[in-house]
């Protein structure tokens, strides 16, 4: 899909920001889209795929380029994501790794950005963050592994489930207890190093109901070294307040990653009912199918302008938490049900995977349960009433 699919210019636009989606767009075309079928049956990306979004720039678009990013703004990584989305794109992590990224510009030591930020940025390391666990994860609160200092640094116990980006990570940003009597004060986020590091083990590549080329992992840490200089921030116990600090950023990203699948099913919707006839006439004449999609049109719309303010907030610095959970959920939401109903009017080749639409139905599932699940944000949400 090469036409740009938003339902209305975005008020964020500019012409430096349309030359940069074009060499995006490209990249994407060239070497992400042709490839998702081999990437769903070996269930990963390519490493190569890394090193080069890494050299044309696009995995860190908004990091400063002190630290090797690209130096741009938000809006160039929402163009990234809103790209990716419109070419169908479920199995390249950039998404996570950017936002580990974002931990580290904002809660880390300048040790720590030197040490990281320029190898994310140039694909050389890939980034998870390893949050949820088998018992855990809506309640992080219940998180069990656990990080016990030495004189050489940590020694990690534990397991994590559902990691994106888990079979190839370098750098796993993990979530641990580092004081198991402290409650959320106890919690700290390190840095962990997944090369040469014995105690850290890779478990099945997880067999999921779309997103199949995004290696989502369970992990295995036992004894793993982490460096004493390897506490994000340099200090225990900050971990619970840098995950509600940086929450914002990964909610509004899936959000705006919604937004392109919505605009991307409408016109593929769009195309095929023009196409397709039935009893003399295209689907797209019939007051059924043009009423749909006129609702389709319009709930897009409305998300396009939503999510639009929501990018120029975060470009002006003051996006918020309960707005963030605003847009993860409202748009997961509207993603599901929107692309649900495409599904129907492409009748049975709505149901065959080798269809566009019916990839994005299986894909699309899971975007109201991972970045927080929708009742959680609506918990976020309801406490500010
Ligand atoms: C494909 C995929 C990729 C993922 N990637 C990552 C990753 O990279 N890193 C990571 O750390 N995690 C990741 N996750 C995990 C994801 O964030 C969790 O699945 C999610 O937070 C929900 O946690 P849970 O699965 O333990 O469900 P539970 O916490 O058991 O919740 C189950 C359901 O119970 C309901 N519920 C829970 N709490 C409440 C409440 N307070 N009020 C009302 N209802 C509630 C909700 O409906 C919820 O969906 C991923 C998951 C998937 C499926």
């Amino acid at each position: 899909m090469s036409a740009d699919c938003a339902v209305i210019p975005r008020s964020w636009d500019t012409p430096e920001l349309e030359s940069f989606r074009d060499s995006v767009k490209k990249f994407v075309a060239a070497e992400v889209a042709p490839h998702a079928e081999r990437f769903r049956q070996q269930q990963h990306v390519d490493r190569a795929l890394w090193h080069k979004a890494g050299e044309l720039g696009i995995l860190l678009a908004d990091i400063p380029d002190a630290y090797g990013g690209s130096g741009g703004s938000f809006a160039h990584q929402a163009i990234v994501f809103e790209e990716l989305g419109y070419a169908g794109d479920m199995a390249f992590g950039g998404h996570v790794h950017a936002i580990v990224a974002h931990y580290i510009l904002n809660q880390g030591t300048e040790q720590q950005k030197q040490k990281y930020l320029p190898q994310l940025a140039d694909g050389s390391m890939i980034a998870a963050i390893a949050m949820s666990e088998p018992g855990a994860g809506s309640d992080l609160k219940g998180i069990r592994t656990s990080a016990v200092k030495g004189a050489d640094g940590y020694r990690v116990h534990g397991s994590k489930t559902f990691i994106s980006n888990g079979y190839l990570a370098d750098l796993i940003l993990v979530v641990v207890k580092t004081d198991p009597e402290a409650g959320t004060r106890g919690v700290s986020l390190l840095l962990l190093e997944t090369r040469d590091n014995p105690g850290f083990k890779v478990g099945r590549i997880l067999e999921k109901v779309g997103q199949k080329g995004q290696d989502t992992c369970e992990l295995f840490f036992d004894g793993a070294h982490v460096g004493l200089d390897d506490v994000l921030g340099g200090v225990e116990g900050q971990g619970f307040a840098q995950l509600m600090t940086e929450l914002p950023y990964e909610r509004t990203i899936l959000g705006v990653a919604g937004v392109a699948a919505i605009e991307r099913a409408l016109v593929l919707t769009v195309e095929h009912t023009r196409e397709r006839r039935a009893f003399g006439q295209a689907l797209i004449e019939m007051q059924n199918t043009r009423f749909v999609l006129a609702e389709i049109k319009t709930e897009a719309t409305i998300a396009r302008i939503f999510i639009d303010r929501c990018i120029e907030d975060m470009l002006a610095g003051r996006m918020d938490t309960v707005r963030a959970s605003m847009a993860k959920y409202w748009i997961s939401d509207l993603q599901c049900k929107v692309v649900d109903q495409c599904v129907q009017l492409f009748g049975g080749y709505g149901y065959m995977l080798e269809y566009p639409i019916a990839q994005m139905y299986v894909d699309a599932r899971v975007q109201r349960i991972y970045g927080g699940a929708n009742e959680i944000m609506k918990e976020i949400i309801a406490r500010s009433l």
